[in-house]
């Protein structure tokens, strides 16, 4: 059994992939080739974003946006502390301080309330609350209503991480169209990925969308040798935007098939585990399939038994950032992240993915069962 199974996607696609590899083959636009911009078009299509704009990867994608508005010294960004490193770590190359917020236990993202301590912290400290980087973690939106609400008070710019959430909404709006600038990520293992590395940055502005076109292809003006400012080489390669077109066609049936077996994962376990909440008016893509043990020990009991069972399971993240050595001089909420560092401990992450048969899903269902009866 897989715990993402990119094998049965690629059979499903196997001939348009190859049609459009070989297109790109032919042509040999190999940068910024055409299929680059019918790839934005397309995402810009399928999530009603006014502007999609490509870059080399998700992290890319935040460390750009946050150049976009114009982050700098003297500035605080807040980030969850429950979250990958590259929420966080794009942060101090702008210059800023980096304030990592506790998250909620329900739905693992940002807790509104630890932002507000944090906020009012960092202006104790002198610093200019200038944005917020919520993330939508294992594919579930944030909860962008008190987000917002809190941000706009402090003129912030909202930046949604949603790497793992590309293809979500929430309360009817489609990820993409929340923040004022929305990240993705194409790596692999994502609900969208190609076979490489690649990111794009979503907006409806047309300011922000013009200078991360000329931010990504170091800092052009309207000619390629016209340099207008200091940017990077931050391109989706033409190959990968092939292969996306022909991942993106299936995405949408793919999206309803990991919500099948999220639902019978939860049918089934809700009565011995904590499993994925999901607040009303929200829809998850279900990047991970997350459940929470009691404690560290059992966690860790549970995982072996599975193990042993042939069944493979990950822990996303066992380490919140603030305890990471990257991140020692981080500053935070105030009253401490002990939501994030119990997280840690205590959740699991089971097989997920659109070509999980349901064979394999009673099979992960039933050893989870024994290993806790
Ligand atoms: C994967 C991921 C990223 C970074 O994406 P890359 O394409 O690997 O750079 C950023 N944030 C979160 C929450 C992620 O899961």
């Amino acid at each position: 059994m897989q715990f993402v199974d990119l094998a049965a996607q690629q059979a499903r696609i196997k001939d348009r992939l190859d049609a459009r590899i070989q297109a790109v083959l032919a042509h040999g636009r190999y940068i910024m080739g055409p299929e680059v911009a019918e790839l934005e078009a397309a995402l810009s299509e399928f999530c009603g974003a006014r502007h999609a704009v490509t870059c080399a990867n998700g992290t890319d994608a935040l460390e750009l946006s946050l150049m976009a508005v114009g982050i700098g010294q003297g500035d605080a960004v807040f980030v969850p502390s429950f979250t990958f490193a590259s929420t966080a770590e794009v942060v101090p190359n702008t210059g800023a301080t980096c304030w990592l917020v506790d998250v909620l236990p329900s739905t693992f993202n940002m807790d509104p309330a630890s932002l507000e301590r944090s906020i009012a912290e960092a202006l104790r400290d002198g610093l200019r609350p200038a944005a917020v980087i919520p993330v939508d973690l294992f594919g579930l939106p944030a909860d962008y209503d008190a987000i917002c609400e809190i941000a706009a008070a402090e003129g912030m710019s909202v930046i949604a991480d949603a790497a793992q959430s590309f293809g979500a909404s929430y309360k009817g709006r489609p990820v993409g169209t929340i923040g004022d600038l929305t990240t993705s990520s194409f790596f692999p293992a994502k609900p969208l990925g190609c076979y490489g590395d690649g990111g794009v940055v979503l907006t409806d502005n047309d300011d922000w969308a013009d200078l991360i076109r000329s931010l990504r292809v170091h800092g052009k003006g309207t000619q390629k040798y016209d340099n207008v400012r200091l940017g990077r080489n931050s391109r989706l390669d033409t190959l990968q935007a092939a292969i996306l077109l022909e991942k993106l066609a299936v995405f949408a049936d793919e999206i309803e098939a990991r919500q099948r077996v999220a639902a019978a994962y939860s049918g089934a376990l809700a009565e011995i585990v904590a499993v994925p909440h999901v607040p009303d008016g929200c829809r998850s893509v279900w990047a991970q399939y997350t459940v929470r043990l009691n404690d560290r020990g059992q966690r860790d009991a549970v995982r072996c038994h599975l193990k042993e069972d042939g069944i493979p399971t990950e822990v996303y993240y066992p380490k919140p950032l603030h305890q990471q050595g990257a991140f020692s001089s981080h500053r935070g909420d105030p009253e401490g992240l002990s939501v994030s560092e119990q997280l840690s401990e205590t959740v699991l992450a089971l097989p997920m993915h659109p070509y999980l048969s349901s064979g394999d899903q009673q099979r992960v269902i039933g050893a989870l069962k024994s290993s806790l009866s």
